[in-house]
Protein backbone atom coordinates (compact mmCIF):
# COMPACT_ATOMS: atom_id res chain seq x y z
CA UNK A 1 0.00 0.00 0.00
CA UNK A 2 2.81 2.34 1.03
CA UNK A 3 4.47 1.32 -2.43
CA UNK A 4 0.97 2.56 -4.05
CA UNK A 5 1.44 6.12 -2.53
CA UNK A 6 4.74 6.57 -3.30
CA UNK A 7 4.66 5.37 -6.93
CA UNK A 8 2.20 8.47 -7.40
CA UNK A 9 5.41 10.68 -6.54
CA UNK A 10 7.22 8.65 -9.21
CA UNK A 11 5.13 8.14 -11.90
CA UNK A 12 5.44 11.29 -13.81
CA UNK A 13 9.17 10.54 -13.70
CA UNK A 14 8.78 7.14 -15.82
CA UNK A 15 9.54 7.52 -19.06
CA UNK A 16 8.21 5.28 -21.23
CA UNK A 17 9.57 4.07 -24.55
CA UNK A 18 6.93 5.28 -26.60
CA UNK A 19 7.45 8.70 -24.44
CA UNK A 20 11.18 8.12 -25.30
CA UNK A 21 10.65 7.88 -28.71
CA UNK A 22 8.72 11.41 -29.12
CA UNK A 23 11.45 13.03 -27.46
CA UNK A 24 13.90 11.13 -29.76
CA UNK A 25 11.69 13.29 -32.59
CA UNK A 26 11.89 16.10 -31.28
CA UNK A 27 15.41 16.35 -30.31
CA UNK A 28 15.62 15.44 -34.40
CA UNK A 29 13.74 18.16 -35.40
CA UNK A 30 15.93 20.50 -33.25
CA UNK A 31 19.63 19.18 -34.87
CA UNK A 32 18.18 20.54 -37.97
CA UNK A 33 16.69 23.50 -36.80
CA UNK A 34 20.28 24.44 -34.74
CA UNK A 35 22.34 23.80 -38.01
CA UNK A 36 20.23 26.30 -40.09
CA UNK A 37 21.77 29.21 -41.08
CA UNK A 38 18.26 31.03 -40.39
CA UNK A 39 16.98 28.75 -38.11
CA UNK A 40 19.86 28.74 -35.63
CA UNK A 41 19.64 32.00 -33.63
CA UNK A 42 16.49 30.92 -32.08
CA UNK A 43 17.44 27.25 -31.97
CA UNK A 44 17.26 25.31 -28.47
CA UNK A 45 19.97 22.84 -29.25
CA UNK A 46 22.72 25.30 -30.31
CA UNK A 47 24.59 22.72 -32.66
CA UNK A 48 28.02 24.78 -32.61
CA UNK A 49 30.88 24.37 -35.42
CA UNK A 50 33.77 23.47 -33.88
CA UNK A 51 36.20 23.85 -36.83
CA UNK A 52 37.76 20.75 -35.84
CA UNK A 53 37.84 18.80 -39.71
CA UNK A 54 39.27 15.83 -38.72
CA UNK A 55 40.01 13.25 -36.31
CA UNK A 56 44.02 11.80 -35.39
CA UNK A 57 45.83 10.20 -37.45
CA UNK A 58 48.10 8.85 -35.19
CA UNK A 59 51.13 11.34 -36.93
CA UNK A 60 50.32 13.86 -34.44
CA UNK A 61 53.55 14.41 -31.63
CA UNK A 62 55.00 17.20 -29.65
CA UNK A 63 54.29 18.36 -26.28
CA UNK A 64 51.36 20.64 -24.94
CA UNK A 65 49.58 22.35 -22.59
CA UNK A 66 46.73 22.35 -21.25
CA UNK A 67 43.48 23.71 -18.80
CA UNK A 68 40.66 22.43 -18.21
CA UNK A 69 37.75 23.92 -16.89
CA UNK A 70 34.02 23.25 -16.60
CA UNK A 71 33.96 19.82 -15.24
CA UNK A 72 34.20 18.97 -11.45
CA UNK A 73 38.17 20.27 -10.95
CA UNK A 74 39.71 23.23 -12.66
CA UNK A 75 43.24 21.78 -13.75
CA UNK A 76 46.59 22.62 -15.12
CA UNK A 77 48.15 19.77 -17.50
CA UNK A 78 51.52 19.23 -19.50
CA UNK A 79 50.81 16.39 -21.92
CA UNK A 80 53.31 14.69 -24.45
CA UNK A 81 52.12 12.98 -27.60
CA UNK A 82 54.29 10.48 -28.70
CA UNK A 83 53.81 9.62 -32.51
CA UNK A 84 55.66 5.83 -33.07
CA UNK A 85 53.88 4.43 -29.58
CA UNK A 86 50.36 6.52 -30.73
CA UNK A 87 49.64 7.33 -27.31
CA UNK A 88 48.99 10.48 -25.42
CA UNK A 89 50.82 10.75 -22.36
CA UNK A 90 50.45 13.29 -19.23
CA UNK A 91 53.61 14.35 -17.83
CA UNK A 92 52.43 15.66 -14.57
CA UNK A 93 48.95 18.15 -13.62
CA UNK A 94 48.13 20.03 -10.89
CA UNK A 95 44.69 20.73 -9.84
CA UNK A 96 43.50 24.06 -8.26
CA UNK A 97 40.40 24.65 -6.75
CA UNK A 98 37.96 27.40 -7.95
CA UNK A 99 36.20 29.11 -4.68
CA UNK A 100 32.74 29.35 -5.15
CA UNK A 101 33.36 33.19 -5.40
CA UNK A 102 35.39 33.33 -7.71
CA UNK A 103 32.32 31.29 -9.81
CA UNK A 104 30.33 33.92 -9.09
CA UNK A 105 32.94 37.58 -9.05
CA UNK A 106 34.71 39.03 -12.12
CA UNK A 107 35.79 37.33 -15.19
CA UNK A 108 39.27 39.39 -15.07
CA UNK A 109 39.90 37.79 -11.31
CA UNK A 110 38.63 33.96 -12.82
CA UNK A 111 41.43 34.71 -15.56
CA UNK A 112 44.06 35.72 -13.31
CA UNK A 113 43.42 33.07 -10.92
CA UNK A 114 43.99 30.61 -14.07
CA UNK A 115 46.92 32.51 -15.24
CA UNK A 116 47.88 32.46 -11.85
CA UNK A 117 47.82 28.51 -11.36
CA UNK A 118 48.90 27.68 -14.46
CA UNK A 119 52.28 30.29 -13.77
CA UNK A 120 52.37 28.20 -10.74
CA UNK A 121 52.74 24.54 -12.11
CA UNK A 122 55.27 26.09 -15.34
CA UNK A 123 57.57 27.03 -12.49
CA UNK A 124 57.60 23.97 -10.95
CA UNK A 125 57.51 21.81 -14.18
CA UNK A 126 60.50 24.33 -15.22
CA UNK A 127 58.59 25.36 -18.23
CA UNK A 128 58.92 28.92 -17.64
CA UNK A 129 61.10 29.96 -20.39
CA UNK A 130 59.17 27.70 -23.39
CA UNK A 131 56.18 28.63 -25.11
CA UNK A 132 54.10 25.19 -25.48
CA UNK A 133 51.27 24.96 -27.53
CA UNK A 134 48.02 25.21 -25.13
CA UNK A 135 44.66 23.25 -25.41
CA UNK A 136 41.80 25.16 -23.24
CA UNK A 137 39.16 22.84 -22.46
CA UNK A 138 36.35 25.29 -22.01
CA UNK A 139 33.10 23.17 -21.18
CA UNK A 140 30.11 26.07 -21.85
CA UNK A 141 28.55 26.95 -24.90
CA UNK A 142 30.80 29.07 -27.34
CA UNK A 143 30.44 30.41 -30.74
CA UNK A 144 33.72 30.00 -32.09
CA UNK A 145 34.84 31.45 -34.97
CA UNK A 146 38.37 29.96 -35.69
CA UNK A 147 39.90 27.31 -33.56
CA UNK A 148 41.36 29.76 -31.49
CA UNK A 149 38.45 32.16 -31.63
CA UNK A 150 35.57 31.16 -28.94
CA UNK A 151 33.28 33.73 -28.02
CA UNK A 152 30.80 32.12 -24.36
CA UNK A 153 27.04 32.52 -25.30
CA UNK A 154 26.45 31.98 -21.45
CA UNK A 155 28.07 30.87 -18.30
CA UNK A 156 26.12 27.16 -17.31
CA UNK A 157 26.61 24.84 -14.28
CA UNK A 158 27.19 27.21 -11.20
CA UNK A 159 29.58 29.56 -12.82
CA UNK A 160 28.34 33.23 -13.30
CA UNK A 161 31.24 35.18 -13.81
CA UNK A 162 30.85 38.85 -15.28
CA UNK A 163 32.00 40.66 -17.95
CA UNK A 164 32.97 37.11 -20.04
CA UNK A 165 29.63 36.43 -21.72
CA UNK A 166 29.76 37.89 -25.64
CA UNK A 167 33.53 37.74 -24.89
CA UNK A 168 36.49 35.95 -26.53
CA UNK A 169 37.72 33.79 -24.03
CA UNK A 170 41.53 33.01 -25.63
CA UNK A 171 41.63 36.98 -25.56
CA UNK A 172 40.46 37.15 -22.04
CA UNK A 173 43.32 34.13 -20.88
CA UNK A 174 45.90 35.82 -23.06
CA UNK A 175 45.43 39.55 -21.45
CA UNK A 176 45.70 37.66 -17.98
CA UNK A 177 48.94 36.00 -18.73
CA UNK A 178 50.22 39.19 -20.33
CA UNK A 179 49.20 41.02 -16.83
CA UNK A 180 51.82 38.59 -15.21
CA UNK A 181 54.31 39.23 -17.90
CA UNK A 182 56.37 36.30 -16.39
CA UNK A 183 55.32 33.70 -19.04
CA UNK A 184 53.91 33.40 -22.59
CA UNK A 185 52.06 30.55 -24.15
CA UNK A 186 52.16 29.38 -28.04
CA UNK A 187 49.32 28.98 -30.03
CA UNK A 188 45.72 28.15 -28.46
CA UNK A 189 43.59 25.68 -29.29
CA UNK A 190 40.03 25.88 -27.83
CA UNK A 191 37.85 22.30 -26.97
CA UNK A 192 34.96 21.85 -25.53
CA UNK A 193 35.13 18.64 -23.27
CA UNK A 194 32.67 16.71 -25.55
CA UNK A 195 35.00 16.86 -28.00
CA UNK A 196 38.38 16.20 -25.97
CA UNK A 197 36.64 12.98 -25.50
CA UNK A 198 35.74 12.16 -28.70
CA UNK A 199 39.43 12.95 -30.12
CA UNK A 200 41.13 11.28 -26.93
CA UNK A 201 38.70 7.85 -27.59
CA UNK A 202 39.90 8.27 -31.49
CA UNK A 203 43.21 8.10 -30.97
CA UNK A 204 42.58 4.19 -29.95
CA UNK A 205 39.03 3.63 -32.09
CA UNK A 206 39.29 5.57 -35.64
CA UNK A 207 35.60 5.13 -35.79
CA UNK A 208 34.60 7.18 -32.36
CA UNK A 209 33.04 9.95 -34.33
CA UNK A 210 30.97 11.29 -31.26
CA UNK A 211 31.67 12.35 -28.08
CA UNK A 212 29.02 12.81 -24.89
CA UNK A 213 29.74 14.44 -21.03
CA UNK A 214 27.61 12.83 -18.72
CA UNK A 215 29.35 14.50 -15.28
CA UNK A 216 28.17 17.50 -13.99
CA UNK A 217 26.58 18.72 -16.93
CA UNK A 218 25.35 17.08 -20.24
CA UNK A 219 26.64 17.21 -24.05
CA UNK A 220 27.75 15.90 -27.14
CA UNK A 221 29.03 16.54 -29.90
CA UNK A 222 29.40 14.56 -33.39
CA UNK A 223 31.30 14.73 -37.44
CA UNK A 224 28.16 16.29 -39.66
CA UNK A 225 28.74 16.34 -42.74
CA UNK A 226 29.77 20.36 -44.06
CA UNK A 227 26.96 20.38 -46.53
CA UNK A 228 24.56 20.01 -43.76
CA UNK A 229 26.47 23.06 -41.36
CA UNK A 230 24.94 25.83 -43.07
CA UNK A 231 26.60 28.21 -41.54
CA UNK A 232 30.09 27.20 -42.33
CA UNK A 233 30.90 26.96 -46.09
CA UNK A 234 31.80 24.58 -47.91
CA UNK A 235 30.52 21.15 -48.82
CA UNK A 236 33.35 18.33 -48.73
CA UNK A 237 34.17 16.73 -46.05
CA UNK A 238 33.07 16.70 -41.99
CA UNK A 239 33.17 19.08 -38.94
CA UNK A 240 32.69 18.08 -35.26
CA UNK A 241 29.71 19.93 -33.74
CA UNK A 242 28.86 20.41 -30.39
CA UNK A 243 25.42 20.03 -29.91
CA UNK A 244 25.03 21.80 -26.45
CA UNK A 245 22.03 19.60 -25.93
CA UNK A 246 21.51 20.57 -22.41
CA UNK A 247 19.61 23.60 -23.91
CA UNK A 248 16.95 20.76 -25.40
CA UNK A 249 13.51 21.75 -24.17
CA UNK A 250 14.59 25.67 -23.23
CA UNK A 251 11.87 26.43 -26.09
CA UNK A 252 9.27 24.42 -24.14
CA UNK A 253 9.57 21.52 -26.33
CA UNK A 254 9.72 19.17 -23.02
CA UNK A 255 6.84 21.12 -20.96
CA UNK A 256 4.84 17.52 -21.40
CA UNK A 257 7.97 15.29 -19.41
CA UNK A 258 8.89 18.07 -16.96
CA UNK A 259 7.71 18.00 -13.56
CA UNK A 260 6.76 20.36 -10.55
CA UNK A 261 10.32 19.31 -8.84
CA UNK A 262 12.01 20.18 -12.09
CA UNK A 263 10.53 23.19 -12.47
CA UNK A 264 11.88 24.18 -9.19
CA UNK A 265 15.27 22.80 -9.44
CA UNK A 266 15.28 25.15 -12.83
CA UNK A 267 13.47 28.53 -10.49
CA UNK A 268 16.11 28.16 -7.94
CA UNK A 269 19.39 27.47 -10.54
CA UNK A 270 21.13 30.61 -10.98
CA UNK A 271 20.52 30.52 -14.75
CA UNK A 272 16.59 30.03 -14.75
CA UNK A 273 14.82 29.16 -18.03
CA UNK A 274 17.48 28.01 -19.73
CA UNK A 275 19.19 24.28 -19.86
CA UNK A 276 16.50 22.59 -19.16
CA UNK A 277 17.18 19.15 -20.54
CA UNK A 278 21.08 19.49 -18.65
CA UNK A 279 18.84 20.06 -15.56
CA UNK A 280 16.57 16.33 -15.52
CA UNK A 281 19.83 14.77 -16.44
CA UNK A 282 23.27 16.17 -15.45
CA UNK A 283 25.33 15.63 -11.80
CA UNK A 284 24.65 19.43 -10.65
CA UNK A 285 21.05 18.59 -10.28
CA UNK A 286 20.00 15.08 -9.54
CA UNK A 287 20.82 15.62 -5.95
CA UNK A 288 18.28 18.30 -6.02
CA UNK A 289 15.69 16.53 -7.47
CA UNK A 290 15.97 13.70 -5.03
CA UNK A 291 16.31 16.21 -2.21
CA UNK A 292 12.85 18.28 -3.39
CA UNK A 293 10.94 14.71 -3.49
CA UNK A 294 12.88 13.32 -0.04
CA UNK A 295 10.94 16.62 1.58
CA UNK A 296 7.77 16.39 0.29
CA UNK A 297 7.39 13.08 0.52
CA UNK A 298 7.78 13.57 4.01
CA UNK A 299 5.71 15.99 4.80
CA UNK A 300 2.95 14.78 3.39
CA UNK A 301 4.21 12.08 5.82
CA UNK A 302 5.45 9.09 3.96
CA UNK A 303 8.94 8.95 4.92
CA UNK A 304 10.35 9.92 8.09
CA UNK A 305 7.74 9.57 10.40
CA UNK A 306 6.90 12.79 8.58
CA UNK A 307 9.62 14.52 9.47
CA UNK A 308 12.43 16.23 7.92
CA UNK A 309 15.85 17.49 8.78
CA UNK A 310 17.69 21.07 8.63
CA UNK A 311 20.29 19.26 6.14
CA UNK A 312 17.44 17.55 4.04
CA UNK A 313 15.89 21.11 4.26
CA UNK A 314 19.03 22.75 2.74
CA UNK A 315 19.22 23.24 -0.83
CA UNK A 316 22.43 21.02 -2.31
CA UNK A 317 22.85 19.29 0.98
CA UNK A 318 21.68 15.87 -0.52
CA UNK A 319 24.80 15.56 -3.09
CA UNK A 320 24.25 13.54 -6.60
CA UNK A 321 26.87 11.05 -5.51
CA UNK A 322 24.87 10.27 -2.57
CA UNK A 323 22.79 8.47 -5.26
CA UNK A 324 25.37 6.38 -6.81
CA UNK A 325 26.10 5.17 -3.03
CA UNK A 326 22.50 4.57 -1.91
CA UNK A 327 21.80 2.96 -5.41
CA UNK A 328 24.93 1.18 -4.76
CA UNK A 329 23.57 -0.73 -1.17
CA UNK A 330 20.86 -0.60 1.42
CA UNK A 331 24.13 -0.21 4.36
CA UNK A 332 24.97 2.94 2.05
CA UNK A 333 21.34 4.42 2.45
CA UNK A 334 21.33 4.10 5.88
CA UNK A 335 24.52 5.85 7.03
CA UNK A 336 23.81 8.89 4.19
CA UNK A 337 19.97 9.03 5.92
CA UNK A 338 21.57 8.95 9.52
CA UNK A 339 24.12 11.99 8.15
CA UNK A 340 21.57 14.16 6.72
CA UNK A 341 19.70 13.59 10.93
CA UNK A 342 17.20 11.85 9.50
CA UNK A 343 14.93 9.44 11.28
CA UNK A 344 14.71 6.49 9.22
CA UNK A 345 13.40 3.02 9.67
CA UNK A 346 14.82 0.12 7.25
CA UNK A 347 11.49 0.70 5.06
CA UNK A 348 12.16 4.51 4.21
CA UNK A 349 15.81 3.53 3.65
CA UNK A 350 13.94 1.05 0.73
CA UNK A 351 12.06 3.98 -0.34
CA UNK A 352 14.86 6.84 -0.98
CA UNK A 353 17.29 4.05 -2.49
CA UNK A 354 14.15 3.41 -5.07
CA UNK A 355 13.43 7.03 -5.59
CA UNK A 356 17.22 7.71 -6.59
CA UNK A 357 16.86 4.73 -8.27
CA UNK A 358 13.81 6.38 -10.32
CA UNK A 359 15.77 9.90 -11.08
CA UNK A 360 18.82 8.35 -11.89
CA UNK A 361 16.74 5.80 -15.00
CA UNK A 362 15.15 9.00 -15.90
CA UNK A 363 18.24 10.54 -16.67
CA UNK A 364 19.60 7.36 -18.09
CA UNK A 365 16.71 6.86 -20.46
CA UNK A 366 16.57 10.75 -21.60
CA UNK A 367 20.47 10.33 -22.39
CA UNK A 368 19.87 7.31 -24.31
CA UNK A 369 17.42 8.98 -26.64
CA UNK A 370 19.71 11.86 -27.21
CA UNK A 371 22.37 9.77 -28.12
CA UNK A 372 20.12 7.41 -30.40
CA UNK A 373 18.86 10.87 -32.36
CA UNK A 374 22.77 11.60 -33.13
CA UNK A 375 23.70 8.08 -33.95
CA UNK A 376 20.26 7.98 -36.48
CA UNK A 377 21.13 11.25 -38.19
CA UNK A 378 24.93 10.24 -38.60
CA UNK A 379 23.93 6.65 -39.87
CA UNK A 380 20.71 8.56 -42.34
CA UNK A 381 23.58 11.24 -43.24
CA UNK A 382 25.55 8.19 -44.50
CA UNK A 383 22.80 6.54 -46.25
CA UNK A 384 23.85 3.40 -44.24
CA UNK A 385 20.79 0.80 -43.27
CA UNK A 386 23.58 -0.50 -40.80
CA UNK A 387 25.90 2.00 -38.89
CA UNK A 388 28.84 0.42 -36.54
CA UNK A 389 29.78 3.54 -34.60
CA UNK A 390 31.80 4.25 -31.12
CA UNK A 391 31.11 6.86 -29.01
CA UNK A 392 33.74 8.56 -26.58
CA UNK A 393 31.93 9.27 -23.27
CA UNK A 394 33.62 10.69 -19.95
CA UNK A 395 31.44 12.32 -16.39
CA UNK A 396 31.26 11.65 -13.42
CA UNK A 397 27.36 10.15 -13.84
CA UNK A 398 28.30 7.55 -16.09
CA UNK A 399 31.41 6.67 -14.69
CA UNK A 400 30.42 6.73 -11.21
CA UNK A 401 26.97 5.32 -10.98
CA UNK A 402 26.70 1.71 -10.36
CA UNK A 403 24.38 1.07 -13.71
CA UNK A 404 24.03 4.32 -15.33
CA UNK A 405 26.05 3.39 -18.75
CA UNK A 406 24.03 -0.44 -18.56
CA UNK A 407 20.59 1.17 -18.13
CA UNK A 408 21.82 3.69 -21.11
CA UNK A 409 22.95 0.96 -23.44
CA UNK A 410 20.15 -0.79 -22.81
CA UNK A 411 17.47 2.10 -23.93
CA UNK A 412 19.95 3.14 -26.82
CA UNK A 413 19.77 -0.72 -28.23
CA UNK A 414 15.79 -0.07 -28.45
CA UNK A 415 15.62 3.27 -29.69
CA UNK A 416 18.26 2.94 -32.33
CA UNK A 417 18.27 -1.04 -33.58
CA UNK A 418 19.67 0.18 -36.51
CA UNK A 419 22.85 1.75 -34.75
CA UNK A 420 25.42 -0.83 -33.03
CA UNK A 421 27.11 1.37 -30.81
CA UNK A 422 30.45 0.57 -28.95
CA UNK A 423 30.91 2.77 -25.45
CA UNK A 424 34.55 3.59 -24.57
CA UNK A 425 35.28 5.49 -21.44
CA UNK A 426 37.59 8.23 -22.49
CA UNK A 427 41.05 8.31 -20.68
CA UNK A 428 40.88 12.25 -19.52
CA UNK A 429 39.43 13.29 -22.61
CA UNK A 430 39.40 16.75 -21.68
CA UNK A 431 43.17 17.05 -20.19
CA UNK A 432 44.64 14.69 -23.00
CA UNK A 433 42.00 15.09 -25.57
CA UNK A 434 42.55 18.97 -25.24
CA UNK A 435 46.29 18.25 -26.31
CA UNK A 436 44.95 16.00 -29.21
CA UNK A 437 42.91 18.34 -30.90
CA UNK A 438 45.74 21.05 -30.40
CA UNK A 439 48.33 18.66 -31.83
CA UNK A 440 45.64 17.59 -34.64
CA UNK A 441 45.36 21.45 -35.36
CA UNK A 442 49.03 21.84 -35.58
CA UNK A 443 49.62 19.24 -37.87
CA UNK A 444 47.21 20.58 -40.87
CA UNK A 445 46.47 23.90 -39.77
CA UNK A 446 48.32 26.44 -41.88
CA UNK A 447 48.18 29.32 -40.33
CA UNK A 448 44.63 31.47 -41.23
CA UNK A 449 43.28 28.46 -43.26
CA UNK A 450 41.19 26.90 -40.02
CA UNK A 451 41.67 23.60 -39.95
CA UNK A 452 40.52 22.76 -43.03
CA UNK A 453 43.11 20.27 -45.75
C1 LIG B 1 27.97 22.91 -21.20
C2 LIG B 1 28.65 22.11 -22.28
C3 LIG B 1 29.49 21.01 -21.68
C4 LIG B 1 28.66 20.18 -20.72
C5 LIG B 1 29.45 19.07 -20.06
C6 LIG B 1 27.24 22.00 -20.24
O1 LIG B 1 26.73 22.74 -19.17
O2 LIG B 1 27.05 23.82 -21.75
O3 LIG B 1 29.45 22.93 -23.09
O4 LIG B 1 30.00 20.19 -22.70
O5 LIG B 1 28.11 21.02 -19.72
O6 LIG B 1 30.51 19.54 -19.31
MG1 LIG C 1 28.18 24.05 -45.41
Amino acid sequence: KLLCFVEKYLEPFRLSLEKLKEVSVRLKKDLIRGLGKHSHHRAAVKMLPTFVRATPDGTEKGDYLALDLGGTNFRVLYVRVVEEQQKVVKMDSKICSIPQEMMLGTGEQLFDHIAQCLGEFLESQDLKGQTLPLGFTFSFPCEQKEIDKSILIRWTKGFSCSGVEGQDVVKLLKEAIHRRGDYDIGSVAMVNDTVGTMMSCGYRDQSCEIGMIIGTGTNACYMEEIKNVKRVEGEDGRMCINTEWGGFGDDGSLKDILTEFDEVVDQTSINPGVHTFEKMISGMYLGEIVRLLLVKMAEDKLLFKGETSEALLTPGQFETKYISEIEDGLENAQKILTALGLNWDPVDACVVRLVCDTISSRSARLCAAALATISNRIRVNRGLDHLKTTVGVDGTVYRKHPNFSEELQAAVRLLAPKCDITFLVSEDGSGKGAAMVTAVAQRIWLPGCMLSF
